[in-house]
């Protein structure tokens, strides 16, 4: 009896010469996936999962990423802090858009490495499969367009005011002088 290693496991298998060769029953061909599954590493690197509310809008996995496969669109917020992570750090901006699209993804990590509350990671999912390429971009902003929208107008309106009282002293100064 001969062993045969097949990913983690140790497989007994009977030579082709063998005269019982054509009656196994078992372990005589790859694993019967999805029935059975070959265990994954703890350090494997799979589909990426992110906790958005963890998340702080930081944008450097989507600098880091080098296929340029994260697209987030950031609005600061008018109010100053609108939170904290389970870590602590304060929320200041919303996540209007945060989009991964693992059809690009080259699974390098590098994403996870730079987070700072560690909040995005590499699951150990790796069957996700589709049938539209499309559905391979997941989305994770939990943010609704109506509320995106109205957090964008009231950042719009704030900006407008803090320029409009920045050219009034401006005026003002240039009046005095
Ligand atoms: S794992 Fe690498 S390629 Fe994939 S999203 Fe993260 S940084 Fe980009
Ligand atoms: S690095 Fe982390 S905290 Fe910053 S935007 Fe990406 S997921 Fe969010």
């Amino acid at each position: 009896m001969k062993h045969l290693f097949v990913g983690n496991f140790k497989r007994k298998v009977l030579p082709i010469t063998d005269d019982n060769y054509f009656k196994q029953q078992n372990d005589t061909n790859t694993i019967q996936y999805p029935m059975q599954q070959l265990p994954t590493p703890e350090v494997g690197r799979y589909q990426l999962d992110v906790e958005i509310d963890d998340c702080i809008v930081c944008d450097l996995c989507a600098k880091i990423c080098p296929v340029n496969c994260i697209d987030i669109e950031s609005i600061k917020s008018t109010e100053g802090s609108i939170g904290e992570t389970s870590d602590g750090s304060k929320k200041l901006l919303y996540a209007a858009k945060f989009d991964i699209d693992m059809a690009k993804c080259m699974y390098c990590g590098l994403c996870t490495i730079v987070c700072p509350t560690e909040c995005i990671v590499m699951t150990n999912q790796y069957d996700r499969t589709v049938f539209e390429l499309k559905d391979l971009n997941y989305e994770f902003s939990d943010m609704s367009p109506e509320f995106a929208a109205e957090k964008r107008e009231l950042l719009e309106r704030q900006q407008a005011e803090k320029q409009a009282a920045k050219l009034a002293a401006m005026k003002a100064k240039e009046g005095g002088a």
